[in-house]
């Protein structure tokens, strides 16, 4: 079975769509709301936590580069020690002065080897002593980073378990709508609402003005938007416009009709808007 082509659609119905798609989007807009800074948050928790777990790792190898060079100068004392030990037994029996200065010689030299080598065991257990305190510290951040996560994350679970059922839904309803769509329109109009700070890509005319920008519109301009025989956008602020009656916005008498019409569709009406008197508009 064909499907019917959105590019058939009468302006009548891609206005309709893309309101019904504009309501969608913004029921979806507000439960994100809900989530605020939470899903960042977490996200931040989780990168400064990953971060950490690589400076420790690095931090406790080169611990352990350490604890290894310490235990190879062990090894390197215990042979020069022996050596000593050798050589003072042959000083007992040496035939003359020359063997005598020789190994004397080589056991100072000896002796100066351990020294050495204590120095950078010393040396050694210094730096890692430092590792360890540069160890501890970030191991109490990151323990204090990963409490904090697990309380954003069991916040942000909770708001996401009471709102993921109904989003879902709304998502799919959106997938629907926008595939009635023509691809051209909704990528303007998807751009539109991503530059619109309420975004709302698409509004009704409200008291001679656009629902989104609260400037008056001219009255050939709401004559063509009620014709709705081709998309007509603001032209202050660049969104679509719809008459509210294709909306489905019921305009009741002014005074009524304020807080109806409102909570359909614009959240963050400026106070200007309401305050703004209802002036008769004359043609230029
Ligand atoms: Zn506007």
């Amino acid at each position: 079975m064909a499907k019917k082509d959105p590019m058939d659609m009468p302006v009548e119905e891609r206005l309709k769509t893309l309101y019904q798609l504009q309501t969608t989007l913004s029921s979806i807009d507000e439960k994100r709301a809900l989530r605020g800074e939470l899903p960042l948050e977490v996200q931040d928790l989780e990168d400064e936590i990953e971060g950490l777990t690589t400076r420790i790792e690095k931090i406790q190898s080169e611990i352990k580069e350490y604890e290894m060079a310490i235990n190879q100068k062990k090894g390197e004392i215990e042979t020069a020690k022996a050596s000593v030990e050798r050589y003072k037994n042959q000083l007992n029996d040496v035939k003359n002065n020359r063997e005598y200065d020789t190994l004397s010689k080589e056991i100072e030299f000896q002796s100066l080897e351990i020294e050495l080598c204590n120095k950078k065991i010393k040396d050694a257990q210094i730096r890692i002593e430092e590792k360890k305190e540069e160890l501890a510290k970030n191991q109490d951040i990151i323990e204090d980073r990963q409490q904090a996560l697990e309380v954003k994350k069991g916040e942000l679970d909770e708001i996401m378990e009471e709102t993921r059922a109904e989003e879902d839904k709304l998502k799919a309803k959106v997938k629907d709508l926008e595939a009635k769509i023509e691809p051209r329109l909704l990528t303007s109009f998807k751009r539109i609402r991503k530059n619109a700070r309420n975004g709302l890509g698409i509004v009704y005319v409200q008291r001679d003005a656009c629902g989104g920008c609260f400037n008056k519109i001219p009255p050939q301009r709401q004559l063509d938007i009620k014709m709705h025989k081709k998309i007509i956008v603001c032209e202050y602020c660049g969104r679509i416009m719809i008459d509210p009656e294709l909306a489905g916005v019921k305009v009741a008498v002014p005074g009524t009709e304020e807080k109806k019409t409102r909570k359909r569709a614009i959240r963050k009406t400026t106070k200007k808007a309401a305050d703004e008197p209802q002036a008769p508009e004359t043609e230029a």
